[in-house]
């Protein structure tokens, strides 16, 4: 039977990823909803090559957009704004949803897909590290089906037995044997560079990946191991495991995409090509398995696989992680809310590449929030994020 796609945030990079294996497998998967925020051009085009029945663009765009829809003779219903998305995420007719959005602009939306009951193909690994109880409580109570396509959290997936795969909570209540959960990372394009050069370095290099071609907050995150450091409050909840139980190692080629130890000394890994279209084909097409269209890993052409123990002086993002895993939601959501604003900061030349995590650590150690009791929710949630954004704010206008 047809699989009936909604992508969240089609106009970024997991989107294109995402459409780009779509394209390709039309028989079995319907495109029946799109949503982009910016490039309205491309969405426009989108919709030319899809036709999908929905699509939800800003609030203030729906009618122009709908005008443009007209013209291009295309019958496609238009929604707005965060209503518009929730609308779509939770639509009757759509099984999976892929949350492809950037930052905590993509939690209504993937929670309300959760609360749906959907299928989730999660990219948007901000929505977990804000609220990362609330999505595992909601996909449990609503029977809904997590499946992560950020790589080392899909890789992970694959490693495991297919029990754990099944329903996460086995893994924490009865191991199987899961030692410890070993997450790659590239380094970022600073591995080699000294503090000092990071300290000087321009967006265009900050955004210059060596492996992945990927949106601009998460390269500036992956610069500064921040993206590391939400992947790692993102396992914490996808595999209901302590932060202590998660490794992470540089691994600067980007083959092995992450890895499980078990307790007999085995670890499994998942290899393949640095592209997202491997994940995202995996979560598609779970528990089969389709084509989808990336470069093959040729093992011949590969002359060493590096493993490195992270420096978590100079990249201090990572060591802030840990700690806001182990204080608790709260932490977790301001230090998610004060990298938003750093990142936006950085690319618009406000602070320097390094001052990301002076200000995350400001945010974590300064802002005041209440602890969140455990049937705290969304507005608990959204509140505290607003109070850390508005504080970060304050932080950067000292600095500049
Ligand atoms: P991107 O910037 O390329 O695309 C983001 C998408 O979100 C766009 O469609 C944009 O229009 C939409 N968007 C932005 N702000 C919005 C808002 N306020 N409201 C509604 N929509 C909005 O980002 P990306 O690289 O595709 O990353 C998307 C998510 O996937 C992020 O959470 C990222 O961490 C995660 N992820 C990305 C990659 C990758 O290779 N790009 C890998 C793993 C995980
Ligand atoms: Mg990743």
């Amino acid at each position: 039977m047809t699989q009936r796609i909604a992508v969240l945030g089609a106009t970024g990079s997991i989107g294109d990823s995402t459409l780009a294996i779509l394209a390709t497998h039309l028989e079995d998967y319907e495109v029946y909803a799109l949503s982009g925020h910016h490039r309205l051009d491309k969405l426009l085009a989108l919709c030319q090559q899809f036709s999908p029945k929905r699509v939800c663009v800003p609030l203030e765009s729906v009618d122009t957009f709908a005008k443009r829809l007209d013209a291009a003779d295309l019958d496609i219903d238009v929604v707005g704004g965060d209503a518009g998305l929730i609308d779509i995420a939770t639509d009757t007719q759509v099984d999976t949803v892929v949350a492809a959005i950037v930052g905590a602009a993509g939690l209504p939306s993937t929670l309300a897909a959760a609360r749906a009951g959907k299928r989730i193909l999660l990219a948007n690994k901000e929505a977990l590290v804000m609220a990362g109880q609330v999505m595992i409580e909601a996909v449990k109570t609503h029977k809904a089906t997590l499946l992560p396509i950020d790589s080392e959290h899909n890789a992970i997936f694959q490693c495991l037995p297919s029990i754990i795969q099944q329903d996460n909570t086995q893994i924490h209540d009865r191991c199987h044997g899961v030692r410890k959960l070993w997450l790659t990372a590239s380094g970022g394009p600073f591995l080699q560079q000294s503090f000092a050069q990071m300290q000087q370095a321009g967006v265009a290099e900050a955004v210059k990946h060596p492996n992945w071609s990927m949106g601009q907050k998460i390269s500036v995150d992956s610069a500064t191991m921040m993206n590391k450091g939400l992947e790692l409050i993102e396992a914490c909840h996808l595999f209901d495991l302590p932060e202590d139980k998660i490794k992470v190692v540089i691994h600067p080629q980007s083959i092995i995409h992450s890895m499980v130890e078990y307790s007999d000394g085995s670890f499994l890994a998942q290899l393949g090509s640095p592209d997202m279209k491997t994940p995202i084909a995996h979560a598609l097409s779970y528990p089969q398995r389709i084509n989808s269209g990336s470069q093959p890993l040729d093992l011949y052409a590969l002359s060493g696989l590096e493993f490195i123990k992270p420096d978590l002086q100079k990249f201090a993002c990572l060591r802030l992680a840990r700690e806001a895993m182990k204080a608790g939601t709260q932490a977790t959501i301001v230090l998610n809310a004060a990298n938003e604003i750093a990142v936006a900061a950085f690319l618009a030349g406000k602070v320097r590449l390094t001052d990301i995590a002076d200000i995350n650590e400001q945010a974590l150690t300064q802002v005041q929030v209440s602890t969140l009791t455990a049937n705290a929710d969304i507005d608990d949630i959204l509140e505290i994020d607003k109070i850390a954004r508005l504080y970060t704010d304050t932080i950067i206008a000292k600095m500049v």
